[in-house]
């Protein structure tokens, strides 16, 4: 049961690696046609390229370029 457990984790922190693989950073891509790719943080994905942060926001990936989220979500953004 624990041996399952564990393997089943691991295959959703594997699952997640290879998702932030395939996602792109909008900050990047809008502002120098660069197709950086995500990296997996707490509580969302950066990126390593322009160290952009996308948080989740209850449960939900948001991947949203900077000046949007910001205008989005201006309480969220003045937190992070
Ligand atoms: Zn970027």
């Amino acid at each position: 049961m624990q041996a399952q457990t564990l393997s089943n984790l691991r295959g959703e922190i594997e699952f997640r690696r290879k998702l932030a693989e395939l996602l792109i950073c909008p900050d990047c891509l809008q502002q120098t046609q660069t197709e950086a790719t995500l990296q997996i943080i707490a509580g969302g994905l950066r990126c390593p390229s322009c160290s952009a942060n996308f948080p989740q926001v209850e449960g939900v990936q948001l991947l949203l370029p900077t000046d949007l989220f910001r205008a989005l979500y201006p309480e969220l953004a003045a937190s992070s």
